[in-house]
């Protein structure tokens, strides 16, 4: 007998969507079978007016993170401990934070240490990229070959320090050589390279060229964090994969020259990938000279409606192939602290809200077909990251990782409807459609607005990419 099953719902599955119902035994989808055929089940949901897709993937989050834009304080994000309890309300069942590899640390510390700050403190499933920082020594890229073969096969770079220098802040930045480096490795061995690309020579001669002029409010940022920035980087970092091989996927475009970079990259077959965030694609900068403006804002910066078209044109037809939150949850009061260039909080609230943003400003309003909106918030991220078909995919065989998502409901969201901080940036915003019910591996974590999940449900998930990913552009 099964344990559960799901029926009634339109059901979004790799084959295209239907009506089905859903068979789960155990942690496992078993079936995906014609409508009124699963009768024996523990328990039934009726998924009647409602669409059911794969469990979100939240491709990038900073959670228990030290906050760096305020470097004299000791300042950190909320732990997975919060911040997951709002993925599983927003429909989202894993996501993938980051270990900072820094001078004198190995990998394996690194890993170790997040999986442990991990582990019994998390709603969702969960994994990590591995970040590599500063001025790493050069046979510490001997053991990239070993994470990836325990299952962390995504390795995070900054082509830039994001700010200025202070003594307090870790150089974020990895010179060229050793992206390079990396890229020989990861091209050898089945990873991929995860990157924040800006020109570190233009942000950091405009943050001085501003404090030059004392120009300094924080509004300023996309003329710092400029297109011309974003474009000088994505073509760099594409030129310099392409010679080496490796598969690239660029966290948080912003910029319409990110998107047609990547765009170019993929038309000739080569294994680039761009992510964007709701926030960017929803934002602008003329959004930064309102009260709240800061609450939206992450780097490199939000940019222009002209930017915001090409986001929405590569997230619904292609070319943009995730959305992520790049979350870094704080208090309201700690994300406005900053007004300045050099003191503005960066990092986005908002991984709860990605699902129902992202169903309501693509299927609804832009057209985004059902299966692209699976594409986008769930499968690409699962492909590209190597949880694919493990997650992202209603078949048997997956993790029964699934979303019931309502299309009925029509509102602005308040902040009642988040679960996280004191406050959420989409407060206000207008709603069609929302998820009202969570299952992570078999086990109902969230219906009727209510949480039945505990933070030892969450779980290290184990990943490995395929290679025709990392031949191709193929998510
Ligand atoms: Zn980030």
């Amino acid at each position: 007998m099964l344990d559960l099953v799901i029926k009634g719902g339109q059901v979004v599955t790799p084959q295209g969507a239907g009506f089905w119902d859903v068979g789960v035994q155990g942690e496992q989808i078993v079936a995906v079978a014609l409508p009124g055929t699963l009768t024996e089940a523990g328990r039934a949901i009726d998924a009647t007016g409602t669409i059911v897709v794969p469990g979100g993937i939240e491709p990038h989050t900073h959670l228990a993170h030290f906050i760096s834009m305020h470097p004299d304080e000791d300042n950190h994000t909320l732990g997975p401990e919060d911040d997951t309890r709002g993925m599983v309300f927003g429909g989202t069942t894993t996501h993938v934070d980051f270990c900072f590899v820094r001078p004198g640390l190995s990998v394996q510390q690194a890993i170790e240490q997040r999986v442990a700050r991990w582990k019994g403190n998390s709603y969702a499933d969960y994994s990590f990229h591995v970040a590599l920082q500063g001025q790493l020594p050069i046979p510490l890229f001997d053991q990239l070959q070993d994470a990836i073969a325990e299952g962390f096969p995504s390795f995070k770079v900054f082509t830039v320090n994001v700010l200025p220098p202070h003594p307090k802040r870790h150089p974020y930045r990895l010179d060229y050589g050793r992206i390079q480096l990396a890229m020989d490795k990861v091209a050898k061995h089945g990873g991929i390279m995860v990157v924040h690309a800006e020109d570190d020579d233009l942000v950091q001669f405009n943050y001085e060229k501003f404090r030059e002029e004392k120009r300094t409010e924080g509004w300023l940022l996309p003329e710092v964090h400029t297109k011309l920035s974003e474009k000088l980087a994505f073509r760099r970092t594409i030129m310099l994969a392409e010679a080496t091989g490796a598969g690239v996927y660029f966290v948080h475009t912003s910029a319409r020259e990110g998107v047609e970079a990547v765009v170019e990259a993929r038309a000739k077959g080569l294994p680039i990938y761009a992510e964007t965030l709701h926030h960017y694609a929803c934002f602008t900068a003329d959004d930064y000279k309102t009260p709240r403006g800061f609450c939206y804002h992450t780097y490199p910066s939000l940019k222009f409606p002209d930017d915001q078209k090409a986001l929405w044109d590569g997230l619904v037809r292609d070319g943009v192939s995730t959305t992520a939150t790049d979350e870094f949850p704080t208090s309201l009061e700690l994300k406005l602290r900053g007004r300045e260039l050099e003191n503005v909080t960066g990092g986005n609230l908002g991984a709860e809200a990605r699902m129902g943003i992202v169903w309501t400003e693509g299927v609804v309003r832009r057209g985004m077909s059902l299966e692209r909106f699976v594409a986008v918030t769930s499968s690409n991220a699962a492909k590209i990251l190597g949880f694919y078909p493990k997650k992202g995919a209603i078949a048997p065989g997956s993790d029964a990782d699934l979303v019931l998502i309502d299309p009925s409901i029509r509102k602005a969201l308040a902040k009642s409807d988040f679960h996280v901080s004191d406050y959420s940036p989409w407060e206000g915003w207008r709603i069609d459609g929302w998820p009202v019910t969570t299952i992570l591996r078999g086990k109902v974590v969230v219906a009727n607005g209510k949480l039945h999940g505990d933070l030892r449900d969450g779980r290290l998930v184990s990943r490995k990419i395929d290679p025709a990913v990392l031949r191709r552009a193929s998510a």
